[in-house]
């Protein structure tokens, strides 16, 4: 599957980018020599709105995409339409934070973790290795669902 590193103006699309299931891994800072040999070493591709990073990714033969949107949806749909990508190869399988895959753990492991009606009324759940926080398929990820419906179609 297509892994992804993206500079400092794509913090929202990273973050979607890993909802839909696809690791990405978000650079906070520009730092360009940095940002090359980690997607070298690691097989990703570029995503940038940034020139000079555009130039040297280009210089370095390295794959990248120059996003040209400002709009999170139509940013999206660029990357998905310029590689053929599947729309969700993984829909909440990373952690948003931190794009760790997401492990599945019983539900007495997260008992005093989640809020109680959340427990009561919940039997699946997923955490992360890294940052423990749990995830499970309630309110904000059917929100969640519903504009990638929207914004990507079925
Ligand atoms: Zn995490």
């Amino acid at each position: 599957m297509m892994r992804f590193l993206t500079d400092p103006s794509l913090g929202k699309l990273a973050r979607w980018l890993r909802v839909l299931g696809y690791d990405t891994l978000y650079y906070r800072q520009m730092d360009l020599r940095s940002m090359i040999e980690r997607a070298r070493k690691e097989g990703r591709v570029v995503l940038t709105r940034a020139t000079p990073l555009k130039e040297k990714l280009a210089a370095a033969a390295l794959a990248h995409l120059f996003v040209r949107s400002d709009h999170l949806e139509e940013q999206l749909r660029e990357v998905i339409q310029a590689f053929s990508l599947p729309a969700r190869p993984g829909p909440f399988s990373l952690c948003l934070t931190c794009n760790e895959r997401l492990r599945e753990v019983a539900k007495g492991e997260v008992e005093g973790q989640v809020p109680d009606f959340v427990y009561d009324t919940q039997d699946h759940f997923m955490s992360c290795p890294r940052c423990r926080r749990v995830y499970w398929p309630g309110t904000h990820r059917q929100r969640m669902e519903e504009k990638i419906r929207a914004w990507l179609g079925d």
